[in-house]
């Protein structure tokens, strides 16, 4: 070994040992004939000292001569430290070095490696490799692995078997695009790469492993965001012989082993909404339950008094703002502004201010009296000293809006709070969706959940009302995990491809290694996949899942430290037997 203690290990008991340690310099204090050098490694920091007549000479000047990042091994004996540090665990002593050896020069990096960086984003990217030498950045891996470990163990522990699934197929069913990857043997053929296991997971309940899991790279071809990568991670599940039940039951499981071994916090209850109340109160399919400000509904009580807008609207909602009353005519004015914004959409913003002394101001006073408006209050469940905020129009755009505004004011009267978790079971989602752009359904999740028993007699009659034996898990208003239980009926199967638009021999192409495993014995079947990415930057309180990825992509799709996509060589293109004729784009 190179070393024989680690940066962060030696404390007060160790003073007068003979030690060795190797790191890179983190900073070099040159005081003429006193030298301060930090070393720094994985595990901590450790002062190393070079004095005028403590040393020899040319120990003083190799001292002097170590740049930032080089990488040193330093001999010598531990000594108390006169002026003692209490920031870092290693803050009682420093090392004397008698032999100094400069393992590797290095070159000035391009920004400070520390936890506060002068370095921008694009420029930490480029260098991710000098990034994750930050404490700050490696932490986010070191919990990422952390939350790992304890998913296999919790799985083990429930006798999940890990299986890994092959990640050259063909086209799987989440609905995104692909990616492809020519293949050089077959000319002209293609593989896909695995927008998620779900075929396979599917597959291995056919043959009986009853359990399956895997930590499983998932790729999908989708317009990048903060929370979302070309590539990503998820915890992917199957169980057989389960009802949807035994699902949540034991992935409830699985979330709260992980607060409590990693991160030392009790979940509770995990709440349980259907997706209907979810979008009727909150406007949203994964609402943040660390706050109130629920819908209420005041069609019957605002139309008919002549507000034309409310009176042509198909729907007039708001929320109760509490204690946002103080709010100013230039705060409203701001709200109204920022609900205007095209991202959001809305054409007017209405509000009513429920004064302390019991009466009402709102914008809408010409239309409506005291009355009207402690009716409005009243349904609001509204007090003196809060502020209603009420958006009307056609009820679904109208709705999600208004989710938008509840965000903000959560996020602008600080009830998001990031230490707070409000985990969150969402049930029955609607199994189709109308996608205006095809003029057909979709399959909300995926082609393989199965339609609710009692719903089945409507496939036919009203498609859009079927809903789905399909479940969300959401913490503090994001999507963390989604599973269903699936259809294991052939026939069924093949009612759904046909609703999904797909000719039957279209379903047979795609899909048909499955229809046909159907046909072998296949067990009732269900599971669920987590966003592994999404679940560690929920626990490390950050809205970014970058920080959580070694090396991530940016919002182009590239990865700016390898330079990659690029173009590949002539030759290969050759031997892929590929032409390339580029579209203008
Ligand atoms: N494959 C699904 C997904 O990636 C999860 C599941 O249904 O288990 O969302």
């Amino acid at each position: 070994m190179l070393r024989t203690h680690t940066c962060g290990e030696l404390r007060i008991s160790d003073i007068n040992k003979e030690v060795v340690l190797a790191g890179w310099v983190q900073r070099v204090r040159n005081k003429g004939g006193l030298i301060w050098v930090d070393l720094r490694d994985r595990y901590g920091l450790t002062q190393l000292i070079f004095e005028e007549g403590g040393g020899s000479l040319a120990l003083l000047e190799k001292a002097a001569s170590l740049g930032r990042e080089f990488v040193v091994q330093a001999k010598g004996t531990v000594i108390e430290r006169t002026a003692k540090n209490d920031r870092i665990p290693t803050g009682d002593i420093e090392v004397r070095p008698h032999e100094l050896n400069v393992l590797n020069p290095a070159k000035v990096p391009p920004f400070i490696i520390e936890d506060e960086t002068d370095g921008g984003e694009d420029l930490r990217m480029k260098y991710r490799y000098l990034d994750l030498r930050r404490n700050v950045i490696r932490e986010k891996l070191q919990l990422r692995h952390r939350m790992m470990q304890e998913t296999r163990k919790y799985m083990d522990g429930e006798r999940f078997i890990e299986v890994e699934t092959p990640v050259l197929i063909k086209s799987t069913p989440e609905g995104a695009r692909d990616f492809v990857v020519p293949s050089r043997i077959n000319p002209g053929e293609f593989y896909a790469l695995p927008q998620s296991p779900q075929t396979f997971k599917q597959l291995l309940m056919v043959s009986g492993f009853d359990r399956y899991f895997q930590i499983v790279k998932c790729f999908r071809d989708e317009d990048l965001r903060a929370d979302r990568q070309p590539e990503f991670t998820q915890i992917d599940c199957e169980m057989a012989f389960v009802e949807q039940e035994d699902i949540l039951q034991t992935f409830e499981g699985l979330i709260k082993h992980l607060f409590s071994t990693v991160k030392g916090v009790d979940l509770g209850e995990v709440a349980r909404m259907s997706y209907a109340d979810a979008m009727k109160y909150y406007g949203n399919d994964k609402p943040d339950l660390r706050f109130g400000m629920r819908f209420s509904e005041l069609n019957d009580l605002a139309k008919g008094k002549g507000f034309s807008i409310f009176d042509q609207a198909e729907l007039v909602v708001g929320f109760c703002a509490t204690g946002a009353g103080e709010y100013t005519r230039k705060q409203v004015d701001a709200l109204t502004d920022w609900v205007r914004r095209p991202q959001i959409g809305a054409k007017g913003l209405v509000y009513v201010k429920c004064n302390s002394d019991g009466t009402f101001k709102s914008s809408v006073d010409k239309f409506y009296g005291q009355d009207d408006l402690k009716a409005w209050a009243d349904r609001m469940g509204a007090e003196p000293g809060d502020l209603l905020l009420i958006l009307s129009g056609d009820a679904s755009a109208t709705r999600k809006q208004l989710s938008e505004l509840r965000l903000k004011m959560g996020e602008d009267l600080g009830l998001r709070d990031r230490g707070v978790f409000k985990p969150l079971w969402v049930l029955d989602f609607p199994l189709l969706e109308w996608d205006e752009e095809t003029q057909r359904f979709h399959a909300m999740h995926h082609p393989f959940t199965s339609p609710k028993k009692e719903d089945f007699a409507l496939l036919d009659s009203d498609p859009g009302s079927v809903r789905a034996n399909a479940y969300d898990l959401v913490i503090n208003g994001v999507e963390i995990g989604g599973g269903s239980i699936r259809i294991h009926d052939r026939g069924v199967q093949q009612t759904m491809f046909r609703h999904l638009g797909f000719t039957e021999d279209e379903a047979k192409a795609q899909f048909g290694f499955l229809m046909e495993a159907f046909e072998y014995g296949a067990p009732p079947h269900g599971g669920i996949a987590f966003g592994f990415d999404r679940l560690c930057a929920i626990f490390g309180g950050s809205d970014s899942i970058r920080d959580y990825i070694a090396f991530p992509k940016n919002n182009s799709g590239r990865d700016v430290m390898i330079d990659s996509p690029s173009p590949i060589a002539a030759a290969q293109l050759e031997e892929l037997n590929i032409a390339l004729a580029l579209k203008k784009s």
